[in-house]
């Protein structure tokens, strides 16, 4: 595997966290989920958490100057000079263009973007089965639609941004774990 700057796209239920988990423990390099950061600032009632709250549970997108700072401080970590995988963030072309934009200050780029793909029906169905299992307060039925729905409109026009920039790389993401997870190196070698 060569790859060490990575991004992980794909809808919400796609297996990214999964996957990101898989590929920092082969990489050793740190996993930095957006999604993750933002829960732990819920949780311990930050400024941030408590502005970003009443989106994450209706599932609509945390407003970008919110995201781009949280991802900014932490991608500007010691743990993160040698290499990343990107977990739910850039979520929006305005992330992505930030994103770019720190890259660059900080001397690297992103070398590989793999986007994960799952249809629809797949996806309500997983998260269903994971709201059972988890409890997370955005995997009701409407919150469900409403992330989806904020997927197609905002996020899915990253496959192209990375197309674009000739990173991309799509993986089917229906399959066991270890599957996708055996498509997801072929990616990124
Ligand atoms: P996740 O755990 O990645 O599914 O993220 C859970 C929720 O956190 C999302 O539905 C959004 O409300 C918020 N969130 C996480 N990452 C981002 C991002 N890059 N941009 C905007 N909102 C985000």
């Amino acid at each position: 595997m060569s790859a060490v700057r990575i991004l992980l796209l794909g809808p919400p239920g796609a297996g990214k966290g999964t996957q990101a988990q898989l590929l920092v423990d082969s990489l050793g390099v740190p996993q930095i989920s957006t999604g993750d950061m933002l829960r732990a600032a819920v949780s311990a009632e930050t400024p941030v958490g408590c502005e970003a709250r009443s989106f994450m549970d209706a599932g609509k997108l945390v407003p970008d100057a919110v995201v781009i700072r949280v991802a900014e401080e932490r991608l500007a970590q010691e743990d993160a000079r040698t290499g990343f995988v990107l977990d739910g963030f850039p979520r929006t072309v305005a992330q992505a263009e930030a994103l770019d934009a720190l890259l660059e200050r900080l001397g690297c780029t992103l070398e590989r973007c793999v986007a994960i793909q799952v249809d629809v029906e797949e996806l309500v169905r997983r998260l269903l089965k994971r709201a059972e299992i988890e409890g997370r307060s955005d995997d009701n039925e409407e919150a469900i639609r409403t992330r989806m729905e904020e997927y197609r409109e905002k996020t899915s026009p990253l496959v192209a941004y990375y197309r674009g920039k000739s990173v991309l790389a799509e993986v089917d993401g229906i399959g066991s774990v270890d599957e996708i997870a055996q498509r997801v190196k072929e990616a990124l070698a």
